[in-house]
């Protein structure tokens, strides 16, 4: 049987590297609902604990984290309010690493996307909470979130840096975290990638978040920028 090696991520709890024989050093996250894949990811089992790798490729997460990030809001018991949840690839991910007693609130406005997240993910995941919403309007889903310890937002639309700052303003507890993924392309297509990461961050600094650090996500994606804040 080929070797796996499992060890905890040497600064992030929840997170880990599984080392394959032939394969090399991979990212995974313990699964919360053994048996079950989500995206299609590999499980592996290790002294009685499933764990789903976690591909850089698919979640701009994980490319951060491979990329040298090594401190996020997201941690075990923790409540994060995910913006832009898609199908779930990455929220999914983050559940396994809030655990059974964090959350994740988890708004997406595709109607699509919301029904893919909400039967193949959400229906099994019982720390995820599926708000079929916009961004843009966080008052209209005050009624369904309470306060948070990080903001995830990843919505591939203008004004990425405003709708996360406005949902911080409303949701963070104070001295939350907060996570961007900037997709240079859907701010300002004109703009040369740095120049558009710059204005996103400026947006934040004037909004009171403290930036932590800045990093690139190729080639995981091209064009793409993670943020790390707190408020
Ligand atoms: N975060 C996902 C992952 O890693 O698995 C991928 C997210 S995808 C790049 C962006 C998602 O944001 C799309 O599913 C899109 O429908 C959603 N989105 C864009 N603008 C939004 C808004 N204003 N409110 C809610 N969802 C939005």
């Amino acid at each position: 049987m080929a070797s796996v090696r499992v060890e905890a991520h040497e600064k992030i709890q929840g997170v880990y590297w599984v080392t394959l024989e032939h394969e090399g050093k991979r990212l995974a996250t313990v699964n919360l609902t053994p048996g079950r894949a989500v995206y299609g990811e590999r499980l592996l089992t290790r002294k009685n604990v499933e764990y789903r790798l976690w591909d850089p490729y698919r979640s701009k997460l994980a490319a951060a984290i491979v990329k040298g990030v090594d401190a996020i809001p997201i941690k075990p018991h923790v409540k994060v309010l995910y913006l832009g949840a898609a199908s779930g690839t990455t929220a999914s991910h983050v559940s396994d690493i809030v655990e059974h007693g964090g959350l994740v609130y988890c708004v997406e406005f595709a109607p699509r996307a919301m029904r893919e997240l909400v039967d193949n993910v959400c229906a099994h995941r019982p720390n995820m909470h599926p708000i079929s919403a916009d961004a843009r309007f966080p008052e209209r889903y005050r009624a369904m979130v309470q306060r948070v310890d990080a903001v995830y937002c990843d919505i591939a639309q203008p004004e990425q840096a405003k709708v996360l700052a406005d949902n911080a303003e409303t949701y963070l507890k104070p001295r939350g975290g907060v996570m961007l993924a900037i997709k240079a392309r859907s701010v300002d297509v004109t703009k040369t990638p740095s120049s558009v990461f710059k204005s996103e961050v400026e947006v934040l600094k004037q909004r009171g978040i403290a930036i932590q650090k800045v990093v690139r996500l190729e080639p995981y994606e091209k064009d793409h920028a993670m943020v790390i804040g707190a408020y």
